[in-house]
């Protein structure tokens, strides 16, 4: 009996003889296509022989049929979900990690653009018509700006602190704080990169304080690299001491010893001047003295993915020559994204305008409330009484491990609608064509308005128009 239901399951073949499923062929091509075909039929097999779905015997062929078809098209469309494509943020969290972190300036994205299809001077010298180095047109750019003797950029911050503690310390020692043993997103600890990198790690202080004897008295001959990590995403409270810059400058003087820091997000802005806490930037610590300093390119900068080390032209040097900085190189797109944003902080252009992680982190509570204002009377207007919303104060994060502990006084819009639940209205938002990804609060949705681009208001009120 079983045999016969399963008979009615169509054959591959026959699916593909469907004219809907052609047109998904078409649009998604075979491979794609034929994995879901099978995975849906042996599903429909499983069920008619596991369960007593068997005993309706009345299914009729056709009904089978149509099941089959419906769930391939549904699949094949869930299926688009997974690839990599934007969202909207809607979370306030501005340096999203599940997001992309930085978002590029458009001037970093035109030249892109311009250059990718395109043949490009990546490697050749156009003064000499010979080969030149990829990496020197923005070498200049980061000696100008931030005041160190010489450059270098890989692939990202983690591969930018590997390849130091490699080139400068292997099969020796490195001195790190107890407190500034951090992990970044899970997969980058400290002490396991000092590892891998060759190194042996020295831990010292207390979880709490550590003093300059704490670090003099670990030195041996084998030392060779005083690590100072930035505390990126969190803060220790209470009763502490940490070493300043300025103190182990002066002890890897002393010494002579190299003097690294791996700063995390690496700020080129003095972001006092928009009533944020004071963050060390790149250039306070090149003036300081320090031998060293690594910083991502996608966090608090804005720019692509990318690891910078800015320092000492002697170590610098030491480290381009070390064969394993071939493996972690940038490739010319990142590369042509961070030439443009360096050069934005270079022709000092309205910054934080045009950097959208700047602008984002630097927008007023007046800005936002207006934009506030603006996106309701929009809804309101296509929406009407569908809909129920509230401007609310709302703290946004700079988030992306940077800035630990600085809440951004901010505004959002919390939504709810007697049509949809909020968990409900969440998920749709999520499987809108261009996902709008946000929270939920007291029963509200919450949009925040920091994260939220002027020109994506449009599409946030016609999915609200299309769900409700
Ligand atoms: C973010 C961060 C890293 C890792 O940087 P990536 O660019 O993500 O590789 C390393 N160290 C610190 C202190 C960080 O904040």
């Amino acid at each position: 009996m079983i045999n016969d239901i399963l008979k009615k399951i169509p054959s591959i073949n026959e699916i593909f003889e469907d004219n809907k499923i052609k047109e998904l062929v078409n649009q998604k091509g075979k491979i794609i296509i034929k994995d879901i075909i099978i995975k849906v039929t042996d599903n429909y097999r499983n069920k008619i022989i596991s369960t007593s779905y068997h005993r309706k015997d009345d299914f009729k062929k056709e009904e089978i049929y149509n099941l089959i078809i419906d769930e391939v098209i549904k699949y094949a469309n869930l299926s688009e979900k997974k690839r990599l494509g934007r969202v909207i943020n809607g979370t306030g969290i501005i340096l999203h990690t599940n997001m992309g972190r930085a978002p590029l300036p458009k001037r970093a994205v035109d030249k892109i653009n311009d250059v990718a299809s395109s043949y490009c001077n990546l490697e050749y010298d156009l003064t000499t018509g010979e080969r030149g180095s990829r990496y020197d047109s923005v070498e200049e750019l980061l000696i100008k700006l931030t005041g160190a003797e010489s450059a270098l950029i890989v692939n990202n911050n983690a591969a930018a602190v590997f390849l130091c503690i490699n080139t400068l310390a292997l099969d020796k020692e490195v001195i790190v704080a107890r407190s500034e043993q951090v992990e970044i997103g899970g997969s980058f600890r400290i002490p396991e990169i000092v590892e891998r990198s060759g190194a042996k790690m020295v831990e010292v202080g207390t979880t709490n304080k550590t003093y300059t004897r704490d670090y003099e008295n670990a030195i041996t001959e084998d030392t060779r690299i005083l690590l100072k990590v930035h505390k990126s995403n969190y803060k220790i409270e209470g009763f502490t001491h940490e070493v300043s810059g300025e103190e182990l400058v002066t002890l890897s003087n002393q010494k002579e010893i190299i003097s690294v820091e791996d700063l995390g997000s690496g700020v080129l802005l003095d972001l006092e001047n928009f009533n944020l806490p004071y963050e060390p930037t790149v250039m306070d610590q090149v003036k300081k003295g320090l031998d060293i300093i690594t910083f991502s390119g996608d966090k608090l900068l804005g720019g692509p993915q990318a690891g910078i080390i800015v320092g000492k032209k002697e170590f610098i040097e030491k480290i381009k020559i070390n064969p394993l900085t071939r493996m972690v190189r940038i490739d010319k797109m990142s590369l042509i994204a961070l030439q443009e944003v360096l050069s934005i902080y270079i022709e000092n252009k309205n910054v934080n305008q045009n950097i959208p992680i700047i602008d984002m982190l630097t927008k007023t509570s007046k800005t936002l409330l207006e934009e506030a204002n603006i996106l309701k009377k929009m809804m309101e207007e296509k929406l009407g009484n569908k809909i129920d919303i509230d401007i609310i104060e709302e703290d946004d994060a700079p988030g992306g491990g940077s800035l630990p502990g600085v809440a951004l006084q901010g505004f959002s819009l919390a939504i709810s609608s007697n049509i949809i639940s909020p968990n409900e209205l969440q998920n749709k938002l999520r499987e809108n064509m261009i996902p709008i990804i946000c929270k939920i609060k007291n029963d509200k949705i919450i949009l925040s308005m920091r994260t939220i681009d002027k020109k994506d208001y449009e599409i946030i009120v016609d999915a609200f128009l299309r769900l409700l």
